[in-house]
């Protein structure tokens, strides 16, 4: 019995009668991340990992019906077995291993398996069955190392400071921001965030992940003599509008996994683009897949029919693809509005 299929609302458990990661409003909703496309509104109950709680009341609302575990803490539903294990993605982020009759599936959300010190790192999960997404699924993407992306970045930010003028970095608001922060090198000047990345910011001190000291971007104004040395985090929906002004004089750039393309980096219209994502690369879907030893493999959005044909033909796996409608925060052309 697939103790996950594909229904027109979402990923939809039949023994327990609820869906992972609905995209239509449904009684009882499992969630595995606080991004967008996967934690909408409007569901009658959520049930979600016990980090990724103030991102959700943040983002949804604050009195929302939710419930939360911490990671490896069980709950039965109808006969079904489930808990959350960390899925390196984001704070909170979270893969649903569900248990019914001896047969286990796993669905992984998002995932991405170097550790970053943002979140709790990914942790592979046993199975018979797991779901996986494919955002990266192509051999082309292979990231460099994260030490090797930051001292790219810090390096910018100090000869863009040294030339007297201030570095404007877009990122995704939530999780990329924050994983860039961390890895800052507060020694060069004021770190200022767009409205959007600042209380995203909040809950993650609040959980206990460091950020560097950061100024809200509204506090300023033009002319202030801490731009010419500063850094600057806004979302992609920032760019070419009239916020932009008070920064004077700056060098922009882009972080995204896609910066990969080179033809990305040329759309976008910025200086710099840094290869930093929060999803697994192509090594990283492999790795992930081969530690869970599932003989089936349901794949998800991103480059599904490649890393099917891929894994039945290279590994002999049972793979098939999955219909979703998640959609891709670490694009730069499918951002939600902030
Ligand atoms: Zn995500
Ligand atoms: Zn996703």
């Amino acid at each position: 019995m697939d103790l996950v299929v594909a229904r027109p609302e979402g990923l939809y458990c039949p023994p327990g009668d609820f869906y992972i990661d609905p995209w239509r409003p449904v009684e009882r909703a499992v969630i595995t991340h606080a991004h967008g496309d996967h934690a909408r509104w409007g569901m009658g109950h959520y049930l979600a990992s016990r980090d990724s709680e103030g991102i959700l009341r943040s983002r949804i609302a604050a009195d929302m019906p939710l419930q939360t575990l911490a990671y490896g803490e069980p709950i039965e539903h109808h006969g079904v077995r489930l808990s959350f294990h960390p899925a390196g993605h984001v704070l909170g982020s979270a893969q649903v291993r569900l248990e019914y009759k001896g047969e286990v599936w796993v669905a992984s959300g998002d995932y991405k398996v170097e550790p970053d010190g943002t979140c709790a790192p990914f942790e592979p999960v046993r199975c018979h069955t797991f779901i996986t997404e494919s955002t990266f699924g192509l051999p082309i993407y292979k990231w460099p190392s994260q030490a090797e992306i930051f001292r790219e970045i810090n390096d910018w930010w100090r000869a863009n400071a040294a030339a007297g003028r201030a570095s404007v970095l877009f990122c995704y608001a939530f999780g990329k921001a924050q994983r860039i922060l961390h890895g800052l090198d507060e020694s060069i000047g004021s770190i200022v965030v767009h409205g959007a990345v600042e209380p995203l910011n909040k809950v993650y001190r609040e959980g206990g992940i460091y950020l560097p000291p950061t100024v809200y971007a509204g506090d300023l104004k033009k002319g202030d003599p801490r731009l010419k040395h500063a850094i600057i985090l806004a979302p992609p929906s920032a760019g070419g509008s009239t916020w932009m002004r008070r920064f004077g004089d700056y060098a922009d750039a882009f972080a995204s996994g896609w910066m990969m393309l080179r033809g990305t980096r040329r759309r976008r219209g910025v200086d710099r683009g840094f290869v930093l994502s929060d999803h697994a690369d192509w090594p990283g879907l492999l790795w992930a897949i081969e530690q869970t030893g599932a003989e089936r493999v349901m794949v998800t959005h991103g480059s599904v029919a490649v890393l099917v044909r891929y894994l039945r033909e290279m590994r002999g796996l049972d793979a098939q693809a999955f219909e979703t409608e998640y959609g891709d925060e670490d694009d730069a052309t499918s951002q939600e509005a902030e």
